[in-house]
């Protein structure tokens, strides 16, 4: 037994394309805050995109890693095939009228084990869930244009997993992720963890259709909250002493982390609650301009040479107004 207990999704990691396009979609038609403008410290010619909440508070995370020329991936067994956010009940309609506006590839809500859910996928393919949830007293951002408050995405609500074979996974949530069993339908079976926020629930689905490609609009990876460093220590070790291999906790500038990979493929991470974004910016200011961490900071010059430029104010694909009417020809 452990009691290595995360305290919910910290944050969803997917792979993008364009990053002007990642940007539009997320900030103006989602509504999130763009929260960070990193690189991928493990490779820094790619940016690493963070949207969230005001603050981007843990549980209300999603980030990319834009690769410009990827292909686009498959979902299938072992990959995290859904990511899920959560929206006031009564805000269910606004958004499908507004992503039926905005042309945004999405299905009429759903009932499912008794949530409505409304799908839709991101300019890259990625599947996104707007799950309605009574109670998630998260605020969510109130700064975006076009997204009153009372409508405002919340933050995560879950993440879909699907694999092959459910039973070691299963018992990897349980037993050493400490993780409840909260009822089974169909073929997905839910557990939950105990957090502060909301973010708590992974959902596993039986996949037999074969091994998804983790490609562009597929999820990376998924993090899980530990509350503070010296926790992710110990449950580090208990991972280790269950056999699994485990990274080094990662300086990851604004959390630290560990990767592992559960038995289905799926890449798992536990990340910190602090310092969180606002350790090398003002709130007011996040995610204005390219940030890098200070071992990064010497090569500043040829490494934002080699970004592709991001326009926070571009008005996107979707939001465009229309063209102004060509006057008259004089005749
Ligand atoms: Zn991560």
């Amino acid at each position: 037994m452990t009691d290595i207990a995360p305290h919910g999704l910290h944050h969803v990691t997917a792979i993008a394309s364009d990053p002007q396009r990642n940007v539009d979609f997320y900030t103006q038609v989602l509504g999130l805050r763009l929260v960070k403008q990193t690189v991928n410290f493990d490779a820094p010619d790619t940016y690493h995109l963070y949207y969230g909440d005001h603050t981007g508070a843990p549980s209300t995370l999603l980030t990319f890693f834009p690769w410009r020329a990827v292909p686009p991936g498959r979902n299938g067994a072992g990959l995290t095939t859904a990511t899920a956010f959560s929206i006031p009940p009564e805000s269910l309609g606004w958004w499908q009228r507004r992503l039926a506006e905005l042309s945004v590839d999405a299905d009429s809500p759903t009932s499912r084990d008794g949530e409505e859910v409304l799908r839709l996928r991101d300019p890259d393919g990625l599947v996104l869930d707007l799950i309605a949830s009574p109670g998630d007293g998260r605020s969510g951002w109130d700064g975006a244009a076009g997204v009153p408050a009372e409508h405002a995405v919340r933050g995560l609500h879950s993440v879909t997993m699907s694999e092959a074979q459910l039973e070691p996974t299963q018992r990897l949530l349980t037993e050493l992720l400490s993780m409840q069993p909260a009822g089974e339908a169909g073929t997905r079976s839910r557990f939950t963890m105990t957090g502060p926020d909301g973010g708590t629930v992974v959902d596993l689905e039986a996949d037999r259709s074969g091994r998804g490609l983790q490609a562009g609009g597929t999820v990376h990876h998924i993090a899980f909250r530990a509350p503070d460093q010296a926790t992710q220590a110990r449950w580090r070790e208990q991972l280790v002493e269950a056999g699994l291999r485990v990274t080094e906790i990662i300086d990851r500038r604004y959390f630290t982390s560990i990767y592992f990979r559960e038995p289905g493929g799926v890449l798992l991470e536990i990340a910190t609650d602090q310092p969180g974004f606002t350790v090398d910016e003002p709130l007011l200011e996040l995610g204005q301009r390219l940030k890098l961490p200070p071992w990064l900071e010497p090569d500043r010059d040829q490494i934002a040479a080699a970004l592709p430029p991001i326009r926070l104010d571009h008005t996107g694909p979707h939001e465009r107004p229309a063209p102004a009417k060509q006057p008259e020809a004089e005749v």
